[in-house]
């Protein structure tokens, strides 16, 4: 049986019992009162850079009505104290990988192709239990630091379970935050996939690269089929994400097409996150990677490119046409050595442009603050034209209705306005981050760190308050993760010691792929600079 390992207040207890999980939330643990008014705080308008006062009526989970301070609530209505506390809508991760928060903070000096070698070493013999602590940990530290919902790409090794899911699904459940869980699946391993690379590897080590072989795809279709066809979970809702589309046969590709488009939900895949895989793209396909996705049908208004770094014009014009959104990594994309994805350009081609940390074994953290500064920041060393450079109204807009747009959720997250789910941080404007206040907007993205958070309101129901987390037992939550790295240990050993065996030809291979001519460039300093 498989437990929820947390008992915080307000959460659901879950059980499976012939095979099916049984999801038992006590009513006493929802607001008792229908209706809720939150007092005296200032609203973020985000597009006049403006923070004014207003009372927000809240029916259940629901923005009700938002009117001047003193607006009338219906009697018995639980009324919140928001004086001095500056409201935005929560901010939504467009892209995370919720396994990599056990790994958070595990190597330093590592490519995109080096954190693909490594994968093995940083998510070695994950039982359901660490599945549903990791993506704990993740959720706990995104609603802590402001994020309310995330799009997360979910790995499982050699393919995705309904078991593992649920898992991961019912952590965010507890924690009380919003996801859009994304099995990330592929048919082709890292090395069979980089063209070349395998020849490279020693005998010894081809060999032992034999156990990073992922399940036939159909065998991966059906698991995915089967989340989808009895999907209990409301906060949390199911897409598809092909890790990477030259790891993933036409074949694959096109049954993850078919099933999206049989389910109505949508697809997130890595599209030229690195100058190595762009430059792979043409060596096996003759094309760019988008152009190939463009040709198999996948890309619409449901699809969703993780990274773009290496995106040229023509890419970006497919992608705009056909209504589909990009989710900017840039923390990652310069951990990774990945480069500096060209957001103007995307803005220019009228794709939707959402924010994401990406997985904590690349970024480290899963602060939205900090990754929508660097989406600001990043912007500004492209090149001497501040007019192209992103605002930051433009920046905190992608951190926000751009996510929820990538994530299909525009209707009902991304905004605090009548209709929309009640999903509102409440900011510490006595906070050392707001003394002064003088633009709301630039406060919140080149200020704010996530330490100026006082409370997260998700759904009409408060899950951090007066900066505790109510749905977390954090002191639990860090003895939990002790034990589970113990009890890896002897596994974590022989894995970082192949990692190290593997370095050594990856780490000389894939870099002089991202040598080879290719007519955009995106790294920080000229091609040539090391
Ligand atoms: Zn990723």
């Amino acid at each position: 049986m498989f437990l929820s390992p947390t008992r915080g207040r307000g959460t659901c207890d879950s059980s499976r019992r012939g095979g099916t999980l049984l999801r038992l939330c006590s009513m006493a643990t929802k607001s008792k009162r229908p209706y809720t008014i939150v007092r005296g705080g200032k609203l973020l308008d985000i597009a006049k850079r403006k923070a004014v006062a207003v009372d927000i009526l809240i029916k259940g989970d629901t923005i009700a009505e938002i009117g001047r301070p003193g607006l009338a609530a219906p009697a018995g209505a639980t009324v919140i104290d928001a004086k001095h506390r500056l409201m935005h809508p929560g901010l939504i991760n467009a892209h995370t990988h919720s396994p990599g928060n056990l790994a958070k903070g595990l190597h330093d000096r590592w490519s995109l192709e080096l954190l693909l070698t490594a994968s093995q070493w940083a998510h070695i013999d994950y039982s359901l239990e660490d599945k549903y602590l990791s993506a704990q940990i993740g959720a706990a530290e995104m609603v802590m630091k402001g994020c309310t919902a995330a799009y997360d790409l979910a790995a499982e090794f050699p393919l995705p379970s309904v078991e593992g899911l649920s898992a991961m699904a019912q952590a965010y459940e507890d924690v009380g935050m919003r996801c859009m869980l994304a099995p990330l699946v592929a048919d082709i391993s890292f090395f069979e996939a980089i063209p070349g690379l395998m020849e490279r590897l020693p005998p010894r080590l081809r060999a032992e690269v034999e156990s990073f072989k992922q399940a036939p795809w159909k065998v991966t279709t059906k698991q995915m089929r089967r989340a989808l066809q009895k999907w209990p979970f409301e906060m949390v809702q199911l897409a598809l994400a092909p890790t990477i589309p030259f790891h993933c046969s036409d074949d694959f590709l096109i049954a993850c097409r078919d099933l999206a488009k049989e389910y109505d939900v949508g697809i997130q895949s890595h599209v030229s996150e690195s100058k190595v895989e762009a430059v792979a793209g043409y060596q096996i396909y003759g094309t760019s990677l988008t152009a190939h996705m463009d040709k198999m049908g996948l890309i619409n208004e449901r699809f969703t490119v993780a990274h773009g770094v290496w995106l040229d014009d023509d890419d970006m014009k497919r992608l705009g046409d056909r209504g589909a959104s990009v989710a900017h990594n840039p923390g990652s994309n310069m951990r990774l050595g990945s480069g500096i994805a060209d957001v103007r350009g995307m803005l220019d081609h009228k794709i939707n442009v959402g924010i994401g940390t990406d997985g904590a074994n690349c970024s480290d953290n899963q602060n939205m603050y900090e990754a929508t500064r660097l989406a600001s920041l990043v912007s500004k060393v492209r090149g001497p034209d501040w007019q192209r450079w992103l605002g930051t109204e433009e920046a905190l807009l992608a951190a926000t209705e751009g996510g929820a747009r990538a994530l299909g959720l525009h209707k009902q997250i991304g905004k605090v306005a009548p209709g929309y789910k009640a999903d509102i941080v409440f900011l510490d404007l006595q906070h050392i981050n707001w003394i002064p206040t003088n633009d709301p907007v630039n406060g919140v993205v080149h200020s704010e760190d996530g330490s100026g958070v006082h409370s997260v309101m998700i759904g009409g129901r408060m899950i951090v308050e007066n900066r505790k987390i109510l749905t977390v037992d954090l002191p639990k939550l860090a003895s939990q993760a002790v034990a589970s790295k113990a009890r890896r240990a002897p596994l974590t050993g022989p894995a970082k010691k192949l990692y190290l065996q593997l370095e050594k030809v990856v780490g000389t291979f894939c870099p002089g792929l991202a040598k080879e001519p290719l007519h955009i460039h995106r790294f920080g300093a000229s091609q040539h600079a090391h």
